[in-house]
């Protein structure tokens, strides 16, 4: 009778642990964060044991890429799991409050809509940047709660956010002063917009720890404009450069947040099974915001490595071992195939992902490399990359012949070997058309094509 009752028991529990072991999943977007400026990828400037920890306690992947190298189309991508030039999303779409193509299009299902389906609560805290329509707004794609802006970047003082309703923001520019709105309904913020948004990622966590989530906190730091709070800045004071100071502000202040959010989930016991990913969502505007890429090539919007090679990491302590180095390429379009296998969320079988699951390959079960190959199109330029093993083939510039490097031993992309390895050259072209000839032209202009952002640059010169 015990036995029975034992085995009916254990019986139970089994069950209640299989509909509770889905894991929950955290990604961590920061914004325009430079290679270089994360202690676990050799910063000394700028303390990030927030975002250290997540390496510490899993793995650091040294060749992490996003799939494009400016905001919009790199989230496009991360949302769908699908290189983004497949469905036309290739430039940084301008405010249009009235046209559903300058925005994600409702034929690629979102990560947020996948996992809806199997009782995930999704939410968003922080930066959109997929278009302003309504009906395509982040609680139209699967997220159940939305806290953040619809726009490109945001000012970070509350006393700086002047148009109340998202109806009266008449472009980009103004949608940076902008209120915060909570899903459709203006708030009226108090604090700094990083520790705003870093206080809604650990309510977001206590409200939701009882049935399995997803958040993205997708911070807008440290994306211009150059903004800190005195705290933040004092950390600072030795740093000599202004720009670089407060960028180094901006940072220190998100990391906070991290640690803060690290800590919530140890203390509510979900630090085991929760997911959590942090990248940039470009490589670093290293004249713009002082980012850092270190030895990388290039900056945001390159086809170089400082354009698309971020500062990325990852924990599952339930499945990963902790303090692992990864260097194979991984890309931000894993996040999706990642979380859709482990939660077995639906998929859309007419448009596979591009991205794979990442774990087997991290825990040896599954021997080889997660991608052949990683590629990149810039259409306005007609530029490209494609990176196989540690090779890498690039096309600058329109028009230009193809330069190859060998980046295990020059990362720095500084000695074109393509003379040398003519048939390298020609192999890896040759997937790169291949690949080309798989997507479409961009559905819509985008911000550089609007007067007034050229206008804005010009101005700031
Ligand atoms: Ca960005």
């Amino acid at each position: 009778m015990i036995k029975l009752f034992l085995y009916t028991l254990s019986f139970s529990l089994s069950l209640y642990v299989q509909a509770n072991s889905q894991p929950n999943l955290i990604v961590i977007m920061a914004d325009d964060l430079g290679y270089g400026d994360v202690g676990f990828n050799g910063s000394e400037e700028i303390p990030t044991p927030g975002i250290d920890s997540i390496a510490k306690n899993g793995v650091k992947f040294t060749s992490g890429y996003t799939s494009y190298s400016v905001c919009g189309p790199s989230r496009a991508g991360f949302m769908t799991g699908r290189y983004q030039q497949r469905f036309g999303f290739e430039r940084n779409p301008q405010w249009n409050l009235t046209d559903p193509k300058s925005a994600l299009p409702k034929s690629e299902m979102t990560i947020a809509e996948s996992l809806s389906q199997v009782g995930y609560h999704c939410g968003i805290i922080g930066k959109w940047h997929l278009g302003a329509e309504p009906s395509l707004r982040p609680n139209k794609r699967g997220f159940h709660e939305f806290f953040g802006h619809l726009g490109g970047g945001h000012a970070y003082f509350p006393e700086k956010l002047r148009i109340v309703k998202t109806e009266d923001v008449k472009n980009e520019n103004d949608s940076y002063v902008s209120y915060i709105t909570r899903n459709d309904t203006p708030v009226k913020t108090t604090k700094y917009l990083t520790d705003e948004f870093s206080d809604e990622a650990l309510s977001f966590v206590e409200r939701n720890q009882e049935k399995p989530f997803f958040l993205f906190l997708s911070y807008n730091a440290p994306h211009t404009p150059l903004q800190a709070t005195q705290k933040y800045l004092d950390r600072f004071a030795h740093v000599k450069d202004e720009n670089r100071r407060t960028y180094c502000a901006m940072v220190s202040a998100m990391d906070d947040g991290i640690l803060r959010l690290m800590q919530k989930l140890e203390e509510l016991n979900l630090d085991d099974n929760t997911i959590v990913f942090f990248l940039s969502d470009n490589g670093g505007p290293e004249s713009k915001n002082s980012s850092n890429n270190a030895a990388l090539r290039g900056a945001k919007g390159d086809v170089f490595e400082g354009g698309f090679r971020v500062p990325f990491a990852m924990k599952f302590p339930k499945q990963i071992k902790a303090g692992q180095v990864y260097d194979h390429p991984v890309s931000a379009l894993d996040i999706f195939a990642t979380i859709a296998d482990l939660s077995q969320s639906p998929l859309n079988q007419d448009k596979p992902l591009d991205g794979v699951n990442l774990i087997p390959y991290l825990t040896g079960e599954k021997k080889g490399i997660p991608h052949q190959q990683i590629y990149l199109r810039k259409f306005d330029g007609n530029r490209y990359a494609i990176r196989q093993g540690t090779y890498k083939l690039i096309i600058p510039w329109r028009g230009a012949p193809p330069q190859l490097y060998n980046l295990e031993n020059d990362i720095g992309e500084k000695d074109n070997i393509a003379s040398k390895y003519p048939e390298r050259v020609r192999e890896l072209n040759d997937l790169r058309k291949q690949w080309d000839s798989e997507l479409i032209d961009p559905i819509f202009l985008g911000l550089i094509h609007t007067e007034a952002w050229k206008n804005r640059k010009k101005k700031k010169k």
